[in-house]
């Protein structure tokens, strides 16, 4: 079991609605030494992977993203869900429902920081029904860019994106894998 899977059992706490709430590691509080050795792990797995951006979402991806960064030597590049007036220029957009908040987003990225010599890789908390990284893969594919895998921390395998994003043939490393949670008991089932 590695560490993020231990968090899991010991911290994650079941919400009604298929909401695991980890909030006092990954979510609000962030365990910043957790989030290194999640992107050592994913530095392993993607060992030999020509990676040269990462790109995730706005708000709980970029601390995961960043240290993750690290470990890979490149820049992070998040995806913005309102406009402002920082965000100027030319600009990629996906439409994103949103798990947690029920509503529909476009996401946003600037077209000076995404172009078809990229080779990205995605880092996002959660995977649940897919709609974020599929927003993701679009604004990627937009730019003529490259998909060059997706990290995840948590996927919640009971949930439908896990297969979508793999039966469209992308490379998927999730770092934990719940298989059901119950809001009744608490208890979590962790893929072995
Ligand atoms: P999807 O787009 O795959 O349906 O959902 C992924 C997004 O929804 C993630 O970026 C994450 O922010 C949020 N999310 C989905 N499920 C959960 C969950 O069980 N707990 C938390 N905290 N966030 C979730």
């Amino acid at each position: 079991m590695n560490c993020l899977e231990e968090r899991i059992l010991k911290d994650g706490v079941v919400k009604e609605g298929n909401i695991l709430k980890v909030d006092s590691f990954l979510n609000h509080q962030l365990d910043v030494e957790l989030f290194d050795e999640m992107g050592a792990e994913w530095a392993k797995r993607f060992e030999g992977v020509e990676i040269n951006k990462i790109l995730t979402i706005e708000a709980s991806g970029i601390g995961i993203a960043c240290v993750a960064a690290r470990h890979f030597n490149v820049p992070v590049v998040f995806a913005k869900k309102t406009q402002s007036v920082n965000l100027d220029g030319e600009m990629y957009t996906a439409e994103v429902e949103s798990f947690t908040h029920k509503n529909k987003n476009n996401v946003i990225v600037s077209k000076k920081f995404l172009n078809e010599n990229d080779k990205v890789l995605i880092i996002d908390d959660f995977l649940a029904n897919g709609c974020a990284l599929q927003g993701l893969i679009s604004i990627i594919n937009s730019a003529g860019a490259s998909v060059a895998g997706i990290g995840i921390a948590i996927e919640k395998g009971f949930q439908s994106g896990g297969q979508i994003i793999r039966n469209l043939g992308y490379r998927l490393e999730s770092l934990a894998i719940v298989d059901g949670m119950d809001p009744a008991t608490g208890e979590i089932s962790l893929r072995k």
